[in-house]
């Protein structure tokens, strides 16, 4: 940039390099690491205040590469979108949810798992055949599991995702939008697409002191209860958090408060302690 001596302009470029060069290592590895097995999955309970139950699981993606360590989600599923890989990631991170949730319900943990689901699924045109595929290996009911989709799909064909999620729905699976009010057209895509619950970003659940963004969330939550959709709250980290939405009228909450995202083997003793 103008004005930067020669030294911090050489020193940004290596910056830019460093990040280059992961990229592109991580590019390359993420073609192995699905046969490798080096994905896993956490899940992040979303509590229901109103009932003091449990609602359900979102189920989160892991890398665990051999040399770096955990690479977060953030960082490698944009690089899986942009190479195509995204696919056979989402395909594995659905087959994986399914018989999870299928093994907490043989252990007598009947609870629901939410899958984030890349809009790119929807131009495979075998997304339902694969859902319905999935269901029938993993013996899960239907009603067990949820799609997370977000607000970017507004850039695609909107008709045609709206005829693969009604088939979905009927098929009795349920679908969330996420991080809702992120988008642009957010409002606007509600009455287009076939939904059950909305996902209130984290960023209105850290800024609830603000008595306008207090006032947004609470019309969103009114005109949720309208068209009877559920609203999730995300990031929900402490009391007041949990405060401000309960007095919204948001009663479902998905956050560290809560519980962090944790493997599959420590949801029972998550269970117990939290039940205490
Ligand atoms: P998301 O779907 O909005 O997921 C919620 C993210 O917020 C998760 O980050 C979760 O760990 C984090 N989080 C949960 N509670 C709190 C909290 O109280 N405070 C804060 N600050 N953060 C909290 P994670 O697991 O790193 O995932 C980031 C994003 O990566 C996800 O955002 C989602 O867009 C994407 N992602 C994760 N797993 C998958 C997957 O299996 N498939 C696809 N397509 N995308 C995924
Ligand atoms: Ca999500
Ligand atoms: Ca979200
Ligand atoms: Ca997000």
């Amino acid at each position: 940039a103008k004005g930067l001596g020669k030294n911090q302009y050489c020193v940004y470029t290596d910056e830019m390099g460093v990040q280059e060069v992961r990229k592109m290592e991580l590019e390359k590895d993420l073609q192995r690491a699905l046969e490798h097995n080096e994905f896993y999955m956490e899940y992040q309970p979303k509590w229901n205040v109103k009932t003091n139950q449990l609602y359900g699981f979102e189920a989160l993606i892991r890398w665990h590469h051999p040399r770096l360590g955990i690479v977060p989600p953030g960082e490698f599923i944009p690089i899986a979108e942009e190479t195509g890989l995204i696919i056979p990631i989402t395909r594995w991170t659905l087959e994986q949810a399914c018989r999870e949730c299928k093994a907490w319900q043989d252990r007598g943990m009947a609870q629901p798992v939410s899958v984030n689901l890349s809009v790119r699924m929807f131009q495979t045109d075998t997304l339902v055949e694969y859902l319905t595929s999935v269901l029938k290996k993993t013996e899960l009911g239907p009603q067990y599991l949820e799609l997370e989709i977000t607000e970017s799909m507004v850039i695609y064909d909107i008709q045609e995702i709206v005829r693969q999620l009604d088939i979905i729905r009927r098929m009795g699976v349920r679908v969330s939008m996420d991080d809702f009010g992120t988008g642009y057209s957010s409002i606007g895509l509600l009455d287009r697409i076939p939904i059950d619950a909305l996902k209130l970003d984290r960023l209105f659940t850290h800024d609830l002191e603000t008595p306008s963004k207090r006032a947004i969330v609470h019309a969103i939550v009114l005109m949720a209860e309208n068209l009877k959709l559920d609203v999730i709250a995300e990031g929900v980290e402490n009391q007041e958090h949990i405060a401000f939405l309960t007095e919204l009228g948001c009663h479902v909450m998905q956050g560290y408060f809560y519980g962090r995202p944790m493997k599959d083997d420590k949801i029972t003793e998550w269970l117990q302690g939290f039940a205490q």
